[in-house]
């Protein structure tokens, strides 16, 4: 059977040229970045490459470019990092939990924290975080895009909104990262996390651009690695793929890539909308990012949906992979103000670089007769569909 893959939001496979470029660090190119000897220099080279390009790909210094285990990390680094208790942290509700439950821990640990709302987009409103804005406030956490639904926050008009109230502003580019192009100077954000595994290189590898004379407090305290923001042996085959990636996503942007890979998954999801009723998109309206599409499709299990594809050999998942199996409906989709049936009825197709134009056929042919059965199979479709 052949598979396709469409869930590159839970994780990418590793490009051939990310693997090629990360190899040898596994075996003759061995040392520890941190040792002076020609082994330790060739590794320290390397990471030295990898954090040029990371730096490129998000417009900064390379000197601002702190190596992380991945998202989690960079997200939990940077709102721990750079609060205390009695400071008050702004996030909205449709944040990952690398956020969201970093942000409950400092709140049970003595912060103040206000989560902002979002329309029926998915979009949070600047006026919204200006308004939660108090003589406390430490920084601001708004994510750039969302995981479940692929939409784009107005990440630009709130860090103008942080930095009129000299408030730090983080913002987890996860999602956001390789996709679309960001130059956190245009963004005007103070940090902001990337992941490694949502761009086509490995897992256990990510990065956070730390501004210049921000003042952050590392999570790990050893050796005086990463400038002292992360102690810890630098993981240098993955620092170096993530710099591959990097170099490669910048190709990408320059030969248009994510207008191909909008073009592709509008084609998938206006063909499945052309073809199933009572289903639509969610973040309609809003800008998103070019590979993901959330669609809800009434009267269905989003869960069977899922099993059912994936008999066929199509990859999908209902929201975020982490929280996949969860009996709980998406509290991204529920923030959106989806009743919890619709958002429990809801796929999202997320597609990757190694997604072609034949994979995107083979998906328009699986999901409607998928759909169509479920509904056949469910009593509550029957009797409405016999009214
Ligand atoms: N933030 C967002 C928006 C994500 O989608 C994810 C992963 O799904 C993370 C953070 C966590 O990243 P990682 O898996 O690298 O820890």
């Amino acid at each position: 059977m052949r598979r396709i893959y469409l869930d590159n939001n839970a994780t990418t496979p590793v490009l051939p040229e990310v693997l090629e470029a990360m190899r040898p660090y596994f075996g003759e190119r061995f040392g520890n970045a941190s040792s002076i000897h020609h082994h330790g220099q060739e590794t320290r080279a390397a990471v030295e490459r990898a954090r040029d390009s990371v730096a490129s790909l998000l417009g900064c210094k390379a000197s601002e470019v702190v190596f992380t285990s991945g998202g989690t990390e960079g997200d939990n680094l940077a709102i721990a990092g750079l609060t205390s208790a009695g400071d008050h942290i702004i996030t909205s509700s449709i944040e990952h939990h690398a956020v969201l439950l970093a942000c409950k821990h400092l709140e049970d640990v003595d912060c103040e924290l206000t989560y902002v709302p979002v329309d029926g987009r998915g979009l949070v409103d600047p006026d919204d975080v200006r308004r939660a804005l108090q003589p406390n406030t430490k920084v601001i956490s708004i994510m750039m895009a969302n995981n479940e639904t692929g939409v784009l926050q107005p990440v630009e008009e709130i860090a103008r909104i942080a930095a009129e109230a000299d408030v730090y502003f983080h913002t987890d580019a996860v999602q956001a990262a390789a996709k679309t192009p960001i130059d956190v100077n245009l963004i005007g954000c103070d940090v902001l996390s990337i992941s490694g595994h949502k761009m086509h290189a490995p897992q256990g590898v990510g990065a956070l651009y730390v501004r210049k004379g921000t003042h952050l407090q590392p999570l790990f305290y050893g050796g005086r690695h990463e400038r002292s923001h992360r102690a810890g042996t630098e993981n240098v085959p993955g620092i170096v793929a993530l710099g591959k990636a990097a170099e490669l996503a910048m190709q990408g942007f320059q030969r248009g890539d994510e207008k191909k890979m909008s073009a592709l998954r509008d084609r998938l999801q206006q063909g499945i909308l052309a073809q199933v009723e009572e289903a639509g998109v969610n973040g309609d309206g809003a800008p998103r990012v070019p590979n993901t599409s959330n669609i809800y499709f009434d009267h269905i299990e989003g869960e069977s949906m899922v099993i059912s594809l994936d008999l066929k050999g199509l990859a999908v998942s209902t929201g975020a992979a982490c929280s996949s199996g969860a009996i709980e409906p998406s509290h991204v989709l529920i923030a959106m103000g989806l009743r919890s049936d619709r958002a429990r009825a809801s796929i999202r197709f997320s597609l990757g670089k190694q997604n072609t134009a034949e994979d995107i056929d083979i998906a328009l042919a699986l999901v409607p007769e998928t759909v169509a059965r479920l509904r056949e199979l469910s009593p509550a479709y029957r009797s409405t569909a016999s009214m």
